[in-house]
């Protein structure tokens, strides 16, 4: 269990975070959403024990982080800026934290799937690639509690794809709290979300109850959908409808398949979330 208990963070007293509250009750994902500069990196940080809380204090497993070293080998903090040195192969650089902190480079090298990358030099790493082994680093140990703060920037799909199925199958036993300001990933990774605006935090729940404006889908199918739904046009082979909420996407898809047309692809065209992050 994870008790972020009233906490406020500064950087030389100028405040950043204030007074945020969270009981997180066990394992799963949870997205951190907000704005760039809203102060998810900074959350983390406090969470991790690295930033010491102006007030208050974070608790997990009832021990405060910030003053326990010994819980903080439980948890694993991939901040953004991680990056693994450029002239070590990535075993070399594994190895090498391995030997500090504890661990094994070789099941991280599997678990990320960088075995054919191993022997390569970090500098010759695509992006993608630096980033995947930046993550492993913190796949070396056995961790409870994962922090990662924008894992998935700049990612291409299929790499953001394979840390996200990673989160998801860790979430079964253990907590992951991962940060994003792409308000779609929401959607796909996580139904608990906590959003933070101007260091406060504004929301904390489950995905469908943060309220949304409506927006418009667009869908793919192979009959033309124009006679079953008044009010949509067509856009670029998709046809396109505005909604409130995910119920409604619900009850237009069975529409649509009851009527015998296939559905071959349903988009959000609009971020759904915009409403929420306006006035930054
Ligand atoms: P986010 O991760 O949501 O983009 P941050 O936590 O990085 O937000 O930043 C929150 C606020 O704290 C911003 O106004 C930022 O300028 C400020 N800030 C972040 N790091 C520092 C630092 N090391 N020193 C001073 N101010 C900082």
């Amino acid at each position: 269990m994870l008790r972020i208990e009233d906490v406020s963070s500064d950087y030389e007293r100028r405040e950043v975070l204030h007074s945020i509250n969270i009981t997180l009750p066990g394992p799963g994902v949870y997205v951190v959403l907000g704005p760039n500069g809203a102060g998810k990196t900074t959350l983390f940080r406090t969470i991790a024990g690295v930033l010491k809380p102006y007030t208050g204090a974070v608790f997990f497993n009832g021990v405060n982080t910030y003053h326990s070293n010994h819980i903080r080998k439980d948890i694993g903090y991939l901040s953004h800026f991680t990056s693994l040195p450029e002239e070590m192969t990535v075993r070399q650089a594994l190895d090498f934290y391995a030997s500090i902190e504890g661990g094994n480079s070789e099941s991280a090298i599997r678990k990320l799937g960088l075995e054919e990358f191993e022997n390569l030099k970090i500098s010759k790493l695509s992006q993608g690639l630096k980033k995947l082994a930046s993550v492993a680093k913190i796949f070396l140990r056995e961790r409870k509690l994962f922090l990662l703060d924008e894992p998935t920037s700049n990612l291409d799909p299929s790499y953001s794809m394979m840390i996200r199925d990673m989160m998801l199958s860790l979430a079964k036993e253990k907590m992951i709290f991962y940060s994003s300001h792409n308000l779609y990933e929401a959607s796909n990774v996580s139904d608990q979300v906590i959003l933070i605006k101007e260091g406060r935090l504004v929301f904390f729940g489950k995905r469908e109850e943060l309220k949304t404006r409506s927006y418009r889908i667009g869908i793919r199918s192979d009959k033309d959908l124009k006679p079953l739904f008044l009010g949509g046009y067509y856009e670029k082979g998709y046809y396109v409808l505005t909604v409130k909420d995910k119920e409604e996407t619900a009850e237009i898809i069975k529409k649509v398949l009851e009527s015998g047309a296939r559905i071959y692809e349903v988009r959000e065209l609009d971020n759904p979330l915009e409403e929420v992050f306006k006035g930054e």
